[in-house]
């Protein structure tokens, strides 16, 4: 039993889930799967998690796909997802199913992606403790390591410099970074494009940032969604750290298994 869960009513739900006919299992990576570290390249899965993962992935009518803010090509390589697993980068912008990449940015838009960057990178070579990541679809601004009074200055920098360099540019904050993209996709969006390639008739999801409240949000009666730490959520449930999810996605995956 899921020892670590403080949220009784979840116990039945996932029961009920691992019925569905067809299942989707969606889950973010950093701070979901994967404890924060300070370099974003060092991290890894929780094994027990990760157990769990392939464990479900095996199961038959089950697909499980990461859904992450990473670009694609970094989450592939911090996961080590196997082949065959579906991968979503970049908040959704960024596709690898059925092992084909599909990255759908217009010349227009690379073109706006690398403005911003540019921009950016002036306002990273004024704070040294902060790191610009660019990405496919956008860029990252990311402030762990620096205090609260520089991040706050770095973002408000960010955020001018880039609106500068592209007055569409959008703009969304996460836990110590803010993201630049020139395209609206969210996880919510990749979610429901993804139940419905698959026929899914439930879908899990698991997050932990503010990001993961797009994929909230598209949730039906019956799926299940589960906040990783704290803060404001539309998730119906609630566990208190990675490790915490590492039981619930056991429960899931033994449930899976031998139904
Ligand atoms: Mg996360």
């Amino acid at each position: 039993m899921p020892d670590q869960t403080t949220d009784s009513g979840l116990v039945p739900a996932l029961e009920t889930l691992a019925a569905a006919p067809r299942l989707l299992v969606a889950l973010d990576f950093d701070g979901t799967l994967a404890p924060f570290a300070d370099d974003p390249s060092q991290v890894g899965a929780l094994p027990g998690s990760w157990a769990a993962v392939l464990t479900l992935q095996r199961a038959r009518d089950t697909e499980v796909v990461l859904v992450s803010g990473r670009p694609l090509g970094s989450l592939a390589e911090v996961s080590h997802a196997p082949e065959g697993m579906a991968l979503i980068g970049s908040h959704g912008v960024e596709w690898r199913v059925d092992g084909h990449d599909a990255d759908a940015l217009t010349p227009d838009e690379t073109a706006r992606v690398a403005r911003i960057g540019a921009a950016l990178d002036e306002v990273g070579d004024r704070h040294p403790g902060v790191v610009i990541e660019h990405k496919p679809a956008g860029h990252g601004v990311h402030t762990r390591r620096v205090g609260a009074e520089e991040a706050a200055a770095t973002n408000a920098e960010a955020s001018r410099a880039a609106h500068d360099a592209d007055p569409d540019v959008l703009e969304r904050g996460g836990k110590d970074i803010l993201e630049f993209a020139v395209r609206h996709v969210t996880k919510g969006d990749a979610i429901e494009r993804l139940r419905a390639l698959r026929g899914a008739d439930a879908v899990f999801f698991a997050g932990d940032d503010v990001t993961d409240e797009d994929a909230f949000r598209v949730l039906h009666d019956g799926d299940v969604g589960v906040k990783v730490g704290e803060g404001d959520t539309l998730a119906t449930h609630r566990v208190a750290d990675p490790g915490a999810l590492t039981d619930v996605l056991k429960q899931l995956a033994r449930a899976r298994a031998t139904r």
